[in-house]
């Protein structure tokens, strides 16, 4: 495994992993650029704190910040490039975290990733099966292993649009399938648009535009399209309509109304 896979929050995100899996907290790996859990949360917070993460409870912190960098609009202070980049940021508002840990430079030495964030299943991935510490079945539509190699894409040369590969140097960590992490992600767009939350569904849509049309390639986007639920596979068709007769915002705020009556959003 090359060191820009480890920069990416492998170790880290295999760490934890392994040590919900030791006190019995069913958890997997699901958020932005893969750094984010969701788990019960009470028994995860002490496992991780008695495993030497950094538990913050910091109310200033700016993780607990809709806007990350809010501190600094409010400053008015001139910017280095570093908050200017950070401000552009895709993932700047951000869901916030039921608990969050900062990753110590000791503990992983320069990982790009420095938070540990965890969220109850409930509030962001209601959409999925109740999460238990079950074998993950070779076939399993919802559920994969990091270290799938049969399944994940391999790590290609195109290190800006190239999946990070199977993780086959660390214990492996539940996760998405590509299906159900875009059909996940699309609930959380739903019910942003259901409560008028634009900014955080500015958040989960720039995921979902990361997934699907910048990430995969065009083989991949018709698996994704084929495995898609019904609902959400004329979604696909809008951003591949150059006509743009109707965008695919357009799209799911008419679907919305039928999902709400079924009691998904
Ligand atoms: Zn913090």
């Amino acid at each position: 495994m090359s060191e820009s896979e480890f920069q990416r929050g492998v170790l880290p995100a295999a760490e934890v992993a392994k040590i919900l899996n030791a006190a019995r907290v069913p958890n997997i790996l699901f958020g932005w650029k893969l750094t984010s859990l969701s788990l019960i949360l009470e028994t995860a917070v002490r496992a991780l704190i008695d495993n030497g993460f950094n538990y913050c409870d910091d109310a200033q912190c700016v993780e607990l910040k809709l806007h990350r960098w809010w501190k600094r609009f409010e400053q008015n202070t001139p910017y280095p490039v570093t908050d200017i980049a950070a401000l552009c940021a895709w993932n700047n508002v951000h869901e916030k975290a039921d608990a969050h840990f900062h990753i110590k430079e000791k503990q992983f030495p320069g990982p790009k990733f420095t938070v540990v964030s965890l969220f109850k299943q409930s509030r962001v991935l209601w959409s999925l099966p109740t999460l238990t510490l079950d074998p993950v079945a070779p076939d399993d539509p919802t559920f994969i292993l990091t270290n799938d190699t049969a399944r994940l894409p391999p790590l290609t040369a195109d290190r800006v649009k190239s999946p990070s590969g199977p993780w086959t140097d660390v214990s492996p960590v539940k996760t998405l399938t590509n299906t159900a992490l875009v059909e996940a992600v699309l609930w959380l767009v739903l019910r942003c648009l259901r409560y008028k939350n634009h900014d955080i569904e500015n958040y989960w849509h720039r995921m979902f535009h990361w997934l699907f049309l910048a990430s995969i390639e065009g083989e991949r986007q018709r698996a994704l399209r084929d495995t898609l639920k019904p609902e959400f596979e004329p979604l696909i068709d809008k951003y591949q309509d150059e006509s743009k007769a109707e965008t695919p915002t357009e799209y799911l705020k008419r679907l919305l109304p039928q999902l709400i009556a079924k009691g998904k959003v």
